[in-house]
């Protein structure tokens, strides 16, 4: 044997004689012996093995079983198959081997340690069926679970020696799974372990940094706590309580947790303590009156908080914890929680159950274990509790900026926050995505834009029909959908916009005429659209025959200026009669042109160039002695000719008043939606200065197009309404544009 064997001998000794000292509950010859034997096996089985460590494999098994004897405070049995519980997986020996060696106990409890190990290690996903059969199926005896969860917390203890992905999927396995088992299992001391070495490897600056920062405010927290426990602590001992008042700064997930979910700074957290009250029971006193005597005293110097009262001395919760929780208000006016328990409470609180026999230790006390066990065991069969509501109770415990969601196969899915079923389907792969038309999440259909929840099932329905809509991108959280959504578009849009290109060719080359610019400008005029791509999109969706196109490119082009007042008081009204007609008047270069009804509508034209309406900054361009023409003074043509003409321009204003009308065009394009074109006009039929004159709609690809032209008396009405306009969740642009607005 070489030094190094030697020197690994002593350490293996040396860790099995801890296990031993450990082990109290198995103080009988024939139990420590079994324990020997176990261990005696498992040491020549993994013999040739070491850990990623370097260190001998054994070592792990001997440091589950010791967790498996003090912190949860197995026996026996459970020490023994903690010993045994990588034997039948990674070596020769099988389970009937076992059986053959240690009974039909030890044996199922391997058992079912093997097959949960197998069922994690032959998928990198976890799945929730799989999950749901591990605690029910494969536990048939609840020290399984236990015992995977002390598997569990030593391989987080020794994460640091695995490769980082490997790190990554087992902190986050913990977290999911494992920590809020153990808080289902009421040991808090484990689950908070668990939570803690979770979150140092899954966000180790966040980890470094709050831990700096606990360690740096601990002095004033000790400060505070001292401050609010002392008044305490002279009442109780007044009153002859045997107690010990500790306060506890919280562990470094919890503070980040509460930092996350509530959105503050670590600076509000870190005072944010409990103070704990353990005290031993005065003999021939109920527990509960105990409790509530403490609670009193303490409430006589500190205010309770009235709905702040936590009695789980009357009723335990299920998982066994017992205590009596009130939040008072401290001394510098903050709440804090009083933890009222006594020692044999705060045993299983820390614990759990079992570990509160330790100190007992009576062959008695095995049956109140076994009765812990069968507790917890129906707490798990409860028909109520499947997989998906059982994993419902661990939403709690996630990150709040990402969920898991699983498929119908109990695959494991991340995904952001927010995730709706579509961001899903995408997930699963594209095609799905693409034809996606809804989902059943947890059974119940629902629609694609469904917010998913960590723990939901998600199935997608699909329908090779169906095609990405634009309105997708409105509630796609994934950067994956989002890209998708938008390839699988253009790809759709471009097969429409080819095959109107090829409709409208094979139309006028019928009709003998070839594509020429000025057929284009009639076409964009009469559809409003103003690109090729618009064009041939309509000639794509569009049933057009040569017929309907002949007529298109016979009409004229119309002038689009038209004066409200005529419409409005072309009736014979006092009001007419009531306005003189004006003269013929010549223009002063000098005054400014004030528009207004008095103003002889001969005398000046709106450019059809740039079409201001009341409110653009306009300006004249005096053509001759009785005519102006009003430009924006934006327009290229105004400044063109302002530069060569100059002193042919007139300073122009609107009238204030509003009585003039003139021709708008608005552009809005958004999602098809049923009913959307009904509550654009309805805002538009609302609004008492616009009038609308045409509307123009069309739709494709699930989204849709138009402008309306409308009569206004300025750009104040104008852009009112587009603001009323943008109100509408399905329009996506809305905005003015020239009336000739054709590039
Ligand atoms: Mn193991």
């Amino acid at each position: 044997m070489n030094k190094q064997n030697i020197d690994d001998q002593d350490i293996v000794q040396q860790h099995f004689d801890e296990l031993l000292k450990l082990a109290v509950r198995s103080r009988l010859p024939d139990q420590e012996a079994l324990i020997r034997k176990a261990f005696e096996l498992a040491r020549e089985a993994h013999k040739p093995m070491r850990r990623k460590s370097g260190e001998p494999y054994i070592i792990h098994p001997i440091e589950v079983a010791k967790i498996v004897a003090s912190e949860i405070g197995l026996g026996t049995k459970s020490i023994v198959s903690a010993l045994l519980h990588d034997v039948v997986e990674d070596t020769d020996y099988t389970v009937e081997d076992i059986r053959h060696l240690f009974g039909d106990k030890v044996a199922s409890i391997v058992e079912g340690l093997t097959k949960i190990s197998e069922i994690y290690d032959s998928d990198s996903s976890l799945q929730a069926e799989n999950f749901r059969k591990m605690l029910l199926t494969l536990s048939d005896d609840v020290r399984v679970i236990l015992i995977k969860l002390a598997d569990r917390l030593h391989n987080m203890r020794t994460l640091s020696s695995m490769a980082p992905n490997k790190q990554l999927k087992i902190a986050g396995e913990t977290l999911f799974l494992y920590a809020p088992m153990a808080h289902r299992l009421g040991l808090y001391a484990i689950k908070t372990e668990l939570e803690d070495l979770s979150f140092k490897y899954r966000h180790s600056d966040i980890y470094e940094e709050i831990k700096i920062k606990v360690n740096a405010t601990e002095k004033h927290r000790t400060a505070l706590i001292n401050k609010f426990s002392l008044p305490i602590i002279a009442n109780l001992t007044e009153a002859g309580y045997d107690f010990a008042v500790s306060g506890r700064p919280k562990s470094i997930y919890s503070i980040w947790n509460k930092m996350e979910t509530k959105n503050v700074p670590f600076e509000e957290v870190y005072d944010l303590f409990a103070i704990r009250i353990v005290f031993v029971p005065k003999p021939e006193i109920p527990e509960k009156s105990q409790c509530w005597e403490i609670y009193s005293r303490i409430t006589d110097i500190y205010m309770p908080k009235p709905d702040r009262i936590r009695d789980w001395v009357s009723t335990p919760k299920s998982n066994g914890y017992e205590a009596l929780h009130v939040t008072v208000m401290g001394p510098y006016g903050e709440w804090v929680e009083v933890q009222i328990r006594t020692k044999r409470m705060d045993e299983i609180a820390e614990r759990g159950y079992a570990a509160h026999f330790l100190y007992k230790g009576t062959e008695q006390q095995e049956s109140e274990v076994d009765k812990w066990l069968r507790r917890i065991r129906e707490m798990l069969e409860n028909p109520r509790s499947d997989a998906l509501e059982f994993i419902d109770e661990f939403k709690l415990n996630l990150f709040s900026s990402e969920i898991i969601v699983f498929t119908p196969q109990g695959h494991l899915k991340n995904l952001p926050k927010n995730a709706t079923a579509l961001d899903f389907a995408y997930e699963i792969h594209s095609e799905i995505g693409n034809h996606a038309i809804g989902a059943k999440v947890n059974h119940k259909l629902v629609s694609l834009n469904s917010i998913l929840k960590s723990g939901d099932q998600v199935e997608i329905i699909t329908s090779e029909k169906q095609q990405p809509l634009l309105e997708w991108m409105e509630f796609a959280v994934t950067a994956k959908a989002k890209t998708k959504i938008k390839e699988a578009f253009k790809e759709v849009r471009r097969a429409i916009v080819a095959r109107g290109k090829t409709n409208l060719e094979e139309l006028l080359s019928e009709m003998q005429l070839r594509p020429r610019s000025d057929i284009f400008k009639k076409l964009f005029q009469h559809f409003q659209v103003s690109s090729k791509d618009e064009l041939y999109n309509i000639f794509g969706n569009q049933d057009i025959d040569s017929e309907e196109l002949g007529k298109i490119l016979k009409k004229k082009t119309q002038n689009k200026l038209i004066r409200y007042w005529k419409l409005t008081f072309s009736r014979p009204g006092r009001k007419r009669d009531t306005i003189p007609e004006p003269a013929p008047m010549l223009i002063d270069k000098k005054k400014t042109l004030v528009i207004d009804d008095h103003l002889d509508q001969s005398i000046f034209k709106i450019a059809e160039c740039c079409n201001p309406i009341p409110g653009d900054d306009v300006m004249g361009y005096r053509k001759s002695d009785t005519q102006i023409i009003i430009h924006k003074t934006s327009c290229p043509n105004a400044i063109k000719l302002s530069s060569s003409f100059g002193e042919h321009i007139l300073k122009t204003q609107w009238t204030q008043q509003k009585v003039m009308s003139f021709l708008a065009r608005i552009r809005l394009s958004g999602i098809d939606q049923i009913g959307v074109v009904s509550k654009v006009t309805s805002i538009i039929s609302e609004e008492l200065n616009v009038n609308m004159r045409a509307v123009n709609f069309e739709s494709h690809d699930g989204i849709f197009e138009g402008t309306i032209d409308l009569y206004v008396h300025s750009v104040a009405d104008l852009n009112n309404l587009i603001g009323n306009l943008t109100k509408i969740k399905a329009l996506k642009s809305v905005s003015r544009i020239d009336v000739n607005e054709e590039a």
